[in-house]
Formats: structure tokens, C-alpha cells, sequence
């Protein structure tokens, strides 16, 4: 390990037979180069992993810009081993590790053992899925992947789809089509609503600043107890913004929250949009990998109804980041984003059936981000991706009832998905005090890297949030985070004034 290590740091002093310098470029002369750097990044991960004993270091922001200040870009390093010691200075040693068993802050996931294998080819060959001329069978690997989605989603024939980067882009993606759909029925854009429940993703709201619509154009119905859209206030906004002479253009329901992890009643939801006549895009970017699992592949009953789906193949997939994709029940609609450019895709090329997917995607030179989900369903199939997420929603639950029990915590005992609310409490401290405990609780821990939750509001309140996609994390991981939380909320009761970054 180390002797590789020291061999590229000085690459003249190893007595190689070539003495040639580090290659600029991956080609087929520096092929071997390659292999010995591939060689080299795994003992440094090897390494990390190893050492790797808390999800992170606990480094402040202040130090953190303090190693990465220090590095002058202009002075390149002599050598790929010092390279990767400096990646491994400045980086690895205070990266924040998502396959620690205490990391359950926020939607990620440890990736796919499969996936990283696919990506590094993937960047090696470089493939742009632009175009045909630019992918080749890569392009028909990505389809056959989208199908799959479409069809494990219960989508009609007619479907197709594009990969994005992420559950905001797929979103956005989603949106512009609804509102290329209601353009071209004569609607007036200064009309057009998207309607959501309060409890869904922000980023629909971002799509409407992007698309011209402003954010006020997100109109947001009731949630029940639970927090799933309110089916009957939804059918009651719909109504009320066209006697108000609106035009509601999409409801978006989502499949998963990102904080209480509850799906809306998809088939209701589906139901209303139907009668209503308005766009359905069910936002399935947390709950999308349910389509893998043989016990809950029932919650996402009625996604086979909407017009378009969000699929964030990167949290419940276990992929690593970027992979995502949004798909459309008639494929038609994705006429919306298509534009002919002569040098690149021109319309000749549709008439001669050559299939270039910058028709239907936002992006022009695009990364073969579906490569890892292929190697990860060719190597581990569907069904042990399902039993990984399972794994982690019994988990949540279990969790979920234990709290129930534990005098200093309230939690939220609802949820269809991997995420766990709940909040310190003190009997005879008010509200507005334990709001500032548990946020300084949160603080606290991620000061000493040992553990990370994430907080939200939820009725007015802070809450903590365990966001659970690590199938290695066990009961006992959990309850030592709860163990410190609880710790660090007492300290911040008893010593409010200490503060920490
Ligand atoms: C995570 C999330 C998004 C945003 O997805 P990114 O991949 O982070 O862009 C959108 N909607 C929901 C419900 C999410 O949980």
C-alpha cells in the first residue's frame, strides 16, 4: 500500500523502465498510468474507510476554508501521490461519510457497491448522451433503464423519460412540460397555478421562479394529521382557482416527504386531477425505489395514473449523486423541451429514426449517469435494492415506537418512509426555549462528529430529524445518537451560553 503510494509521489526515483512523465490525458498510451493511479486512489480509500471511525470530523467552517485557502492552484504538486495526500489532508480525513451507521441527517444514501464500478467507467469512456453520434449503445442502455422505471411504475406504453441530475431538475423538467401542455391548450401564463400540499418539496417552487411564474403561482392545499395531501381542500382549490379565472396547470403530490417520509393518497389525488382536467406529476423522488420492494410496492398505488413521475435514484436506489430521472406517461409531451440545433441534433435526424435524447432533456452534453444503476440492478437485481430500503423503513419504525416511550423526547409516530421527527423536551420549559435546546443539541453533536440529525419546523416547532438510508445502521446506532442528542439538549439547557459553531 504505501510502497505505491511513495512510487507515484516520486515517479523519478522509481527506476521505471519508461521514466515518462505523468500523462496529461486518459488514452491509449497512458493506459497503464491509469491502472497504477487506480492502484493508488484505492489505497487511499482503502485507507480512509478504514480510519473512518465517526460519520465526520467535526471541523469547523473556519478550518475547513483555512486547508483549502492554503492550496495555490497556480503550483501544481509534484506527483499524483502527493496529489492524493493532499486530497486525503484537505478532503477525505473531514469529509462527511454517508455509510457511517451514525450518519442519519439527511437523503443520503451509502452507494451501491455495483454503482461505483459503473461510474468509474463511465468518466473513463466519457460517453455523452446528448446524441447518438456521442454514445452509442449507451443511449439504448439509458432507454432500456427508463422503460424499466416506467414499467415497474406501471406506466402505459406510451411512456418515456429523460435521466437528470436530481429530483430539482426532474421537477423543473416535469413543470415546464405541464405548462408547454397548457400553453398549447390557450391558457394564459399569467393565470397558470401549480398546486401542492404544504408539506411538499420546495423545489416545485423553484421550478415556478425558473419557469416565469413566480412563486406565487404555487398555490398549497391542507395536509392531514399525518401530513398527506388533503384530498377533499385539494378538489376545493381546484374548483376555487377557476371560478377565480385561474388556470391550475399541475398538482404536484408527492411520494415521500422529504421530512414526515408520508405518501399522498395517489390514487384520490389522481382521481381529482382527472376531474378537474389538470396535469398529475407525482414527485416520487424519496419514495421512488419502493417500485423494488415486494412489501411495499402497494404505497405507491396510483402513480400508474400520473402524467409524469420524479425518481431520485440516488436516495432510495442507494446511487451515488448524480442520478435521476423524470418520466411521462405520454411521451409527446417531452416535445416541450425539443429544439433542433444544425450541428447537433437536426430534424432530419428524427425522420431517419436516429435516437438523440437532447430532444427531450434540459441538458445538451449529459453524463451516462444510468451506467451505475445497470451494474447495480445486473449485479444485485431489483429485489435486493428493495430489501435494502426495507431494511431501513423497519428500521425508522422501530425507532419510531421505542421514542414513543422515552420521556425526554416527542415523536412523530406516522410515516411511510425512513425518517423519524422528534424533539427534546423538559416539562416545566416553554416551547420557544426548546426550540433553541434542540437546534443547540443538533449543533453540539455535529461539533464532535460522533453522530448528524437534521432539524426541520414542523406546527410552528424545531424538530430533529433522523433520516434513516443506511441498511447497516441497527437500533443500537440510533439509540447512541439519540443517547447523545439527549445529552447535548441537557448540557444546552443547563449551559445555554456555550455556544458552538
Ligand atoms: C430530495 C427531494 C427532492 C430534490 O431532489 P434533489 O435530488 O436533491 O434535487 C425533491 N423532492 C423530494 C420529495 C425530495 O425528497
Amino acid at each position: 500500500m504505501i510502497s505505491a503510494h511513495r512510487r507515484l509521489a516520486s515517479p523519478r526515483a522509481t527506476g521505471s523502465p519508461t521514466r515518462r512523465p505523468v500523462a496529461a490525458l486518459l488514452d491509449r498510451s497512458s493506459v497503464d498510468d491509469l491502472v497504477e493511479q487506480l492502484d493508488a486512489a484505492r489505497d487511499v480509500l482503502a485507507g480512509a474507510f478504514a480510519r473512518t471511525t465517526q460519520p465526520l470530523s467535526g471541523i469547523s467552517p473556519e478550518a475547513a476554508a483555512a486547508g483549502v485557502a492554503a492550496v495555490d492552484l497556480d503550483r501544481p504538486l509534484d506527483g499524483v501521490g502527493d496529489v492524493l495526500d493532499e486530497v486525503r489532508r484537505v478532503y477525505l480525513d473531514h469529509a462527511v461519510w454517508f455509510h457511517h451507521p451514525r450518519y442519519q441527517a439527511h437523503l443520503n444514501c451509502p452507494v451501491a457497491l455495483p454503482a461505483v464500478l459503473g461510474d468509474v467507467i463511465a468518466v473513463a469512456v466519457n460517453s455523452s448522451l446528448d446524441t447518438w453520434d456521442q454514445s452509442g449503445p449507451a443511449t439504448h442502455m439509458e432507454r432500456h433503464l427508463l422503460a424499466w422505471t416506467a414499467g415497474r411504475l406501471g406506466l402505459p406504453a406510451s411512456a418515456d423519460g429523460i435521466f437528470t441530475t436530481g429530483g430539482t431538475q426532474s421537477n423543473l423538467h416535469a413543470l415546464l412540460l405541464a405548462r408547454g401542455e397548457a400553453l398549447a391548450a390557450g391558457a394564459d401564463p399569467a393565470r397558470l397555478r401549480i398546486v401542492t400540499s404544504s408539506d411538499a418539496h420546495f423545489s416545485s417552487r423553484k421550478a415556478a421562479m425558473v419557469l416565469g411564474l413566480g412563486e406565487d403561482a404555487v398555490v398549497e392545499t391542507a395536509v392531514d394529521a399525518a401530513g398527506r395531501m388533503d384530498v377533499e381542500d385539494l378538489d376545493a382549490v381546484l374548483a376555487r382557482l377557476r371560478t377565480e379565472g385561474l388556470v391550475p396547470m399541475a398538482v404536484v403530490a408527492t411520494a415521500g416527504t422529504t421530512d414526515r417520509g408520508c405518501i399522498d393518497p395517489l390514487s384520490s389525488v389522481a382521481r381529482a386531477c382527472r376531474r378537474h382536467e389538470v396535469w398529475l406529476h407525482v414527485d416520487a423522488a424519496y419514495g421512488g425505489g419502493l417500485v423494488t420492494s415486494r412489501r411495499r410496492r402497494h404505497l405507491l398505488t396510483g402513480v400508474e395514473r400520473a402524467d409524469s413521475v420524479t425518481v431520485d435514484f440516488h436516495k432510495t436506489f442507494f446511487q451515488p449523486v448524480a442520478c435521476s430521472a423524470v418520466l411521462v406517461a405520454d411521451r409527446a409531451t417531452l416535445r416541450h423541451v425539443t429544439h433542433h440545433a444544425a450541428y447537433l441534433n437536426p430534424s432530419s435526424d428524427v425522420a431517419e429514426d436516429i435516437p438523440n435524447q437532447v430532444d427531450k432533456s434540459l441538458q445538451t452534453t449529459r453524463r451516462f449517469d444510468a451506467l451505475k444503476l445497470w451494474t447495480t440492478l445486473r449485479t444485485l437485481g431489483p429485489d435486493r435494492v428493495g430489501e435494502l430500503l426495507d431494511t431501513v423503513i423497519d428500521l425508522a419504525a422501530e425507532v419510531r415506537g421505542d421514542l414513543v416511550g422515552d420521556p425526554d423526547f416527542r415523536v412523530v409516530t406516522e410515516g411511510d418512509l425512513s425518517t423519524v421527527l422528534f424533539r427534546f423536551v423538559e416539562s416545566d420549559v416553554d416551547d420557544e426555549r426548546l426550540d433553541a435546546v434542540n437546534e443547540q443539541a443538533r449543533r453540539r453533536l455535529y461539533a464532535t462528529g460522533l453522530g448528524a440529525v437534521a432539524r426541520t419546523r414542523l406546527g410552528g416547532r424545531t424538530w430533529l430529524k433522523l433520516t434513516l438510508l443506511n441498511p447497516a445502521t441497527t437500533l443500537a446506532d440510533v439509540q447512541q445518537v439519540l443517547d447523545l442528542v439527549r445529552g447535548h439538549a441537557r448540557a444546552a439547557l443547563a449551559h445555554p451560553d456555550e455556544e458552538v459553531a
